[in-house]
């Protein structure tokens, strides 16, 4: 019974997805659905599985399944925008098509079940940055992370504007934005890593996503709990977090618990398996 709890949050994830995918399929008569949610879903389930099997890079292979996945094959080969400008774009011509889907899942929805799941496990923007030297922040976080508020707002900017000149050929300009959109991401988000010696300060300050991300992953089902009468407060969690989240503190008020990506490196740290 115990082996079955075990892998109970990877099969949660597969029942969850194949939801999806099956309910998408059938409402939208299309199987792409059926084959693209049961794939993210698996990848998904598969990296939890391999994690709770205690393989050191279980998270690293989710991000490149579907990291990977998502930027050449949904984003380059079939030129969907699935960056925010493309879920504006699509929102506003009324499709509730590929980008628009994939943020009510991802990104609306989904954070209140699996919280900021989709930052730690499949964003094909962190699959880059952590692969750079500074896994864990070499400094206190800065008060800058109003940022993100004005990448959101310039996202939102830009679509409206396009939709105002009455743009013609829209989708080519929606594919330009997706790659250059990612140009950038790739080349502030390495640089900021670099600067302030932290993979994840794009994340933390300049990323417009959040801005749906953060409120939503506050009420998420999947959190990292910490068991009181283990934990000695020896403080390694919170050294080896990637978003100096105060995993500690069980309520929904830790401090920066809405930047947790469920990476798990505190609980694969803590020496008292409080996590
Ligand atoms: S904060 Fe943004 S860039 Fe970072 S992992 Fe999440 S979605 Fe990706
Ligand atoms: S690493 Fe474990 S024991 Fe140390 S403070 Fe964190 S939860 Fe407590
Ligand atoms: S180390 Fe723990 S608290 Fe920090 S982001 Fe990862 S899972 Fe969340």
């Amino acid at each position: 019974m115990s082996q079955f709890r075990k892998y109970l949050p990877p099969l949660i994830i597969i029942a969850l997805f194949e939801t999806v995918a099956v309910a998408l399929w059938l409402t939208k008569d299309n199987v792409f659905y059926l084959l693209n949610f049961s794939y993210i879903g698996a990848s998904i389930a598969l990296g939890m599985f391999l994690f709770i099997r205690k393989y050191r890079y279980a998270r690293r292979t989710v991000q490149l399944l579907v990291g990977l996945y998502m930027l050449v094959y949904l984003g380059i080969i079939c030129r969907e925008n699935m960056q925010i400008e493309g879920f504006w774009y699509y929102l506003f011509s009324g499709v509730f098509e590929a980008a628009t889907i994939h943020y009510a899942v991802a990104k609306i929805f989904g954070p209140l079940v699996f919280g900021r799941g989709w930052c730690g496990y499949a964003c094909w923007t962190a699959m880059v940055l952590d692969f750079l030297p500074y896994r864990t922040p070499a400094g206190p976080r800065k008060k800058i992370g109003w940022i993100r508020y004005i990448a959101f707002a310039a996202s939102l900017v830009f679509v409206i504007a396009l939709f105002l000149a009455k743009a013609e050929n829209m989708e080519r300009i929606m594919f330009l934005a997706f790659i250059i959109g990612n140009i950038i991401y790739y080349g502030v988000g390495i640089a900021l890593a670099f600067v302030l010696k932290d993979n994840r300060a794009f994340c933390k300050y300049i990323c417009p996503v959040t801005v749906f991300l953060k409120p939503m992953s506050y009420f998420s089902l999947f959190r990292v709990k910490c068991d009181k009468n283990k934990c000695i407060s020896c403080g390694k969690c919170r050294r080896v977090c990637p978003m100096d989240v105060d995993v500690t503190d069980n309520s929904r008020k830790r401090e920066n618990g809405t930047e947790c990506i469920l990476c798990m490196e505190c609980a694969r740290n803590c020496p008292r398996n409080a996590l």
